[in-house]
């Protein structure tokens, strides 16, 4: 795990790193010396692998798609995320980071979300603790997203519109990092994905390697090697592409394929291919890739599909592309859409838009009838329903 994995001052390659206020120092330093020791101790496995088997419902299956090996020739496989307990691999992160505060001792929990997924498995593990919980959630995505607002406040949570800004995620999650630094004794901050000051992109990817430790088992049992030829993801923050890679990341016979939100398309101006386009500069703690102009204004990005509209990329994913390990694929919202509705009609799954786009991208790579896929299908489309229906006689 040497080359692609975090270095000893929270570096992958020149990405990372902790840029955080004076007064938030103590606590992402608290969280850095107590992580690994907590993930590792015997408590946190055991009770992380219970609620992930009880309550979560894994192992989430391996599932050979006949439809979808057929139209591309080889073997392909979807890891089901989408059968989780809130319908994504969100709650892998969420569990494992309220237990993790449990552990440091504290009492309450707070949370940014965009399009509101990450904000609803934050909710749902506090419920589940019996833990206070307050997020912070942009008023245009209140707006937008008013089936999860309702979701979270009746699992118990504080939602805070925020008016700041373009009022969407990146001023939701300023606003969750200036109550965190009110009060830093007492609060953990779920980051929900990849991203944010050294430890959070490690600890969100250990966290969901669940899903890389499990295809491997699984492939073990149903292709008698436990690595693919390739693995497909999407990528929002990052992280259920990184715990998809995470076993994976030095095994050089695993091709990584990541979908990044290529929009109404990468030069219209309405994308969020962070990636093929950003910049590096520094975001919410770390240094990565951003969507910003000349003189460093965020750029505000835009993508069908909410859980991959932000303007960051996890700094893993920028160096695994900087170092030309993953090939990362901008896909379009059309691109995306169609795929969606092609898996609806031919496997019986509705997916995410989000995870529509990892589907997309099996199109533009030429696959041998010997390859082994693995897709993983990242959430299911129940929260995109609106969306589809007003396309559906398109596609
Ligand atoms: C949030 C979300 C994503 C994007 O987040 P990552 O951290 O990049 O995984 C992808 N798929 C689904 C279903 C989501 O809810």
């Amino acid at each position: 795990m040497q080359k692609f994995s975090v270095d000893s001052n929270g570096y992958y390659g020149e990405f990372g790193g902790a840029f955080v206020p004076e007064i938030l120092y103590k606590c992402v330093k608290d969280l850095e010396n107590s992580y690994l020791r907590i993930l590792e101790s015997e408590k946190f496995k055991r009770e992380f692998e219970q609620l992930l088997r009880d309550y979560v419902g894994r192992p989430s299956p391996l599932y050979l798609s006949q439809q979808l090996s057929e139209r591309f020739g080889c073997r392909i496989y979807l890891k089901r995320e989408d059968l989780n307990h809130t319908g994504a691999h969100k709650i892998n992160n969420a569990i494992g980071q309220i237990l993790i505060a449990r552990e440091m001792g504290k009492t309450r929990i707070i949370a940014e979300t965009g399009a509101g997924q990450h904000g609803v498995a934050a909710a749902t593990v506090c419920a589940l603790m019996q833990m206070p919980c307050t997020v912070y959630m942009g008023k245009t995505d209140v707006e937008r997203q008013a089936v999860n607002v309702k979701k979270m406040e009746m699992l118990g949570a504080t939602v805070v519109p925020v008016t700041s800004g373009n009022m969407t995620l990146k001023d939701a999650t300023n606003e969750a990092i200036r109550d965190w630094c009110s009060h830093p004794e007492e609060t953990h901050y779920i980051i929900g994905s990849t991203i944010g000051p050294h430890p959070y992109p490690d600890l969100v990817a250990r966290l969901q390697s669940v899903i890389s430790k499990e295809i491997k088992v699984q492939l073990m049992e149903k292709e008698g090697r436990d690595y693919p030829d390739y693995l497909v993801a999407c990528v929002g923050g990052g992280s259920n592409a990184a715990g998809t890679i995470y076993e994976y990341l030095d095994n050089d016979r695993v091709k990584i394929v990541l979908a990044e939100a290529g929009g109404k398309g990468v030069d219209s101006g309405y994308s969020a291919a962070t990636i093929q386009l950003g910049t590096i500069g520094v975001l919410h703690g770390c240094k990565t890739l951003l969507m910003q102009t000349e003189d460093g204004q965020i750029t505000e990005p835009y993508s069908i599909s909410a859980g991959l509209d932000y303007p960051g990329v996890g700094p893993i994913h920028a160096n695994l592309a900087s170092q030309h390990r993953a090939r990362v694929l901008p896909i379009n919202d059309d691109e995306a859409l169609r795929a969606a509705f092609e898996l609806t009609r031919k496997e019986g799954i509705i997916p995410a838009l989000e995870s529509a786009h990892a589907l997309a991208a099996l199109e533009k790579v030429d696959f041998d009838p010997d390859d082994v896929v693995v897709l993983t299908l990242s959430g299911r489309g129940d929260k995109d329903l609106e969306t589809y229906f007003k396309y559906e006689n398109q596609f």
